[in-house]
């Protein structure tokens, strides 16, 4: 079996073990190196090659997907982690970065459970990063914090380890400040971000390493060794130390939650139908045996496989060939395909269970913010997705 292969077979075995899986988004205000970041990790996870990574987007793909007749989505990658003898499949959404798609970036939310806020260190908490904060938290998404480009604070800035450690102080209050004001009442606490827990980093994605304070306890790095990489112009001794990809990843699985954990407390808080009932209890408990429940978050037409929509399954297991009711327009499809992510490529398989993202061919009239279920068992619609993309809270 090629290496290629053997993923595809990890990824559809791990998509069974909620406990094992990861649904994220990357966020960010323009510019604070979300793509640099996104990019870098899946070089990282070995699913696109380093060399790339930063330089090449995976728009620019086209030519390797007309070669290989593969699809390549470069909206939705997944891709499997190694954390402490365990794997994981983290499934990674675009959150589009611009003010404009501040609808799509609440759609993104709906399917995610985690978020990845980006912060440029240099410029530190901006508008747009406020917004995100508050995308993520009113959907119950759970945020960390990654501080990138502290390069440029040694390298431009020239700023010493006081300084630095200053700086990022006052970029995670800020964030801190904001969870605070808008996070569900019940998880102001626990998502209260923390420097010595490990659920901010720092580092640079454009380099390829990060750091976080376990991390600097584990390998003995401190704020002069990194100084002195970057001086040196050493950095890719850094990232061969502390790469970006384990740090952010062992973050990601750390500190943000599985869906088998999130599906408790989102649940009820997305869908206003019965709890109690085999719909309800199906969707908290992230079962691939309860009724189907899959709330749909985009839909974008391929050239190969026409209309694609991707959304987060909620409950029970959509299969291919089955019908499927849309619960908003009241019409009812035939699903032709079905399949998950690798890397940015669609692999089809025969169904897709609770806790995952998937995507469908097939689903004919389907729009973002549908409900999908099956015509023998329809349930309630979840409810509308707000657009959010105005600030309203401020941070002096
Ligand atoms: P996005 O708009 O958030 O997706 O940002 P990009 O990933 O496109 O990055 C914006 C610019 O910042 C690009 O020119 C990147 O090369 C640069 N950049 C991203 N990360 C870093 C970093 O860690 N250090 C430095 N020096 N530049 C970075």
């Amino acid at each position: 079996m090629s290496r290629r292969d053997k993923m595809i077979a990890k990824i559809k075995e791990l998509m069974y073990e909620p406990d094992q899986i990861r649904n994220i988004g990357i966020c960010a205000h323009i510019d604070h190196g979300k793509t640099t970041l996104s990019d870098n990790l899946l070089a990282g996870a070995g699913m696109i090659s380093e060399d790339l990574a930063g330089d090449q987007r995976f728009l620019d793909f086209d030519e390797q997907e007309q070669a290989r007749g593969i699809t390549i989505d470069a909206a939705n990658v997944s891709m499997v982690h190694d954390y402490k003898d365990e794997e994981y499949l983290i499934n990674l959404i675009d959150t589009p970065g611009h003010v404009d798609f501040g609808g799509d970036v609440t759609r993104a939310m709906r399917a995610v459970d985690g978020a990845v806020v980006v912060v440029c260190a240099v410029e530190g908490i901006m508008p747009q990063t406020e917004t995100v904060f508050r995308q993520a938290l009113k959907e119950n998404v759970k945020p960390v914090l990654f501080i990138n480009k502290v390069d440029r604070l040694i390298n431009e800035l020239k700023l010493q380890p006081d300084e630095l450690q200053n700086r990022f102080i006052k970029i995670f209050m800020e964030a801190n400040k904001l969870i605070k004001n808008m996070a569900p009442e019940d998880k102001k606490e626990e998502w209260a971000l923390d420097f010595t827990n490990g659920s901010v980093a720092f580092g640079s994605a454009y380099h390829n390493w990060a750091i976080n304070v376990p991390t600097m306890q584990e390998t003995g790095i401190n704020f002069n060794d990194i100084i002195e990489h970057c001086n040196n112009e050493n950095e890719k001794e850094l990232a061969q130390k502390v790469p970006l990809s384990d740090v952010l990843l062992g973050m990601v699985v750390e500190h943000l939650p599985s869906p088998k954990e999130a599906q408790v407390y989102r649940v009820p808080n997305i869908w206003d139908g019965d709890i109690e009932s085999p719909a309800g209890k199906g969707m908290v408990e992230t079962s691939p045996d309860g009724p189907l429940a899959v709330m749909v978050t985009n839909v974008s037409v391929d050239k190969h496989a026409g209309e694609i929509a991707t959304g987060r399954v909620y409950g029970g297991a959509i299969e291919k060939g089955t019908e499927v009711y849309m619960v908003g327009s009241h019409g009812k499809s035939r699903v032709q395909q079905v399949g998950v992510y690798f890397g940015p490529e669609r692999v089809n398989t025969d169904k897709v269970p609770a806790g995952n993202i998937v995507y469908i061919a097939g689903a004919k009239g389907a729009i973002a913010g549908e409900t999908l279920c099956s015509p023998e068992d329809k349930i309630k619609e979840f409810e509308g997705l707000e657009h959010i993309s105005e600030p309203v809270v401020t941070v002096a």
